[in-house]
């Protein structure tokens, strides 16, 4: 079998509109100066015939790769019977095939009973309705979210996001947060649940009582650290003993990432609330969801509002992408078992190198000690047409997030390309200071 290989264009094309009109705001074309012009499954093109592996995966929003043809094939069938593309938060056809599909292949299956609230279609609007309405319910302010953790670019989602230079842009004071140390974070000997416990139970430590406790089970952004399932049944828990509900931002790492639908799965906890956006729609659209437990329900109409609230033609194609992926378990062994290859190849680079593995499933990367290695390694991935990019306080993870529906030979074809571009970093030491 003849493994198909990517094929970049050497060529920078003629750059100068984005100069001259584009905001400087803009960061991942600066480190890929070519110009896409179509995609499909694993594969990226650009307009001069390069072809590109893509180990990005637009964050974990192309779970199902690119234009996946039953996705586009519903969305394309929509578009030209005139369905309704924008109805506010209007009762429409496919509105009802997606709660309908959402319940049966999804909730009900795990036993789960939420109310979906479809909110502005980025992830950053559903953190925001998610811990308004955790204040609304607590008539209590603080959150806590955790060291590294990422969760989005508005104010309340910002901040809950640890990240300094992504705090820096708020221009005002990002408060009512209190950042606790994630699962790990003072290294394996410290229980960092058990000091939040104590923290909440002692009436002389400062920390308020809290309205939610915000968590990533994987830190997308933040440097793919994972927490143990037992930590996440401690910050349950806790969150239950304190009275303050329990926020699972599943964004990055859901909709299959972590090898399950919901990346808490069998973990022997339900959250109180959970997000979803991302890879929600299967094929890029902007899409987010906020899911609660019934009770919680206490919004007024109208109360948290939004002009595209609800995208119909995501509906179509989240709908298409439930039906196709998650009606049985066969999509699920197949994450388990790239997962497992992933893993193992990334084990190997580590060991070559005297590096760390970190994340699960399908949301692994390579911690290679400092940011200006892991974007000489991203650097050298893209000169031979992988695209990849990297994760963490210091951009010093590699981060692998390549569209779930790889198959095992392009996924080590690329992984190929992230060996040896690892190794020619780390054997011919990157010159920082011409930098
Ligand atoms: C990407 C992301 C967000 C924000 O989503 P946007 O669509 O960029 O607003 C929030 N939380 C997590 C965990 C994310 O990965």
């Amino acid at each position: 079998m003849t493994i198909t290989l990517p094929k970049p264009t050497p060529t920078i094309p003629d750059t100068r509109i984005y100069e001259r009109r584009e905001s400087a705001v803009r960061s991942y074309a600066r480190a890929m100066p070519r110009q896409f012009a179509t995609a499909q499954g694993v594969w990226m093109h650009d307009n001069q015939g390069g072809r590109y592996l893509d180990f990005l995966s637009g964050c974990s929003t192309l779970n199902y790769g690119h234009n996946h043809p039953v996705l586009k094939q519903a969305l394309l069938d929509y578009i030209a019977g005139d369905g309704i593309t924008h109805g506010l938060d209007l009762h429409t056809d496919a509105k009802a095939a997606f709660l309908g599909t959402l319940e049966t292949l999804i909730l009900k299956p795990r036993g789960l009973d939420y109310r979906a609230m479809f909110t502005g279609p980025t992830g950053t609007n559903a953190v925001e309705a998610a811990i308004k309405l955790a204040r609304k319910v607590t008539g209590r302010e603080l959150v806590i979210a955790f060291t590294n953790g990422f969760h989005g670019m508005t104010l309340g989602a910002l901040a809950c996001t640890g990240n300094a230079s992504k705090r820096a842009g708020a221009g005002v004071p990002l408060s009512h947060v209190a950042h606790e140390p994630y699962d790990g974070y003072h290294g394996p000997d410290v229980d960092t649940a058990d000091l939040l416990e104590r923290r909440l139970s002692d009436p002389s430590s400062g920390l308020d009582a809290p309205a939610a406790i915000l968590v990533e089970t994987v830190q997308g952004e933040g440097g793919l650290n994972t927490a143990s399932p037992e930590w996440l049944r401690k910050i349950a828990n806790i969150a239950k003993r304190h009275g303050a509900l329990m926020i699972v931002d599943d964004i990055q790492a859901g909709c299959g990432r972590t090898g399950s639908f919901f990346s808490f799965e069998g973990m022997g906890f339900t959250p109180d609330i959970v997000t979803l956006a991302k890879s929600l729609s299967g094929m890029g659209l902007p899409f987010a969801l906020t899911l609660f437990r019934p009770e919680l329900d206490q919004w007024s109409p109208g109360e948290h509002n939004g002009t595209f609230r609800g995208n119909n033609h995501a509906f179509v194609t989240a709908t298409a992408a439930l039906r196709h992926f998650w009606s049985d378990e066969a999509f699920q062994r197949a994450i388990a078992r790239s997962g497992v290859l992933l893993e193992q190849r990334l084990e190997a680079m580590a060991a070559e190198h005297d590096l760390t593995v970190c994340g699960r499933g399908m949301m692994r990367g390579i911690d290679v000690g400092a940011g200006e290695i892991a974007a000489a390694i991203t650097a050298a991935c893209f000169e031979q047409g992988l695209i990849i990019e990297t994760s963490g306080a210091h951009d010093e993870i590699v981060k692998v997030l390549a569209p779930l529906v790889i198959d095992d030979a392009v996924l080590s074809a690329g992984l190929d390309i992230l060996e040896e571009s690892v190794r020619t970093a780390l054997t011919a030491p990157y010159d920082v200071a011409a930098e």
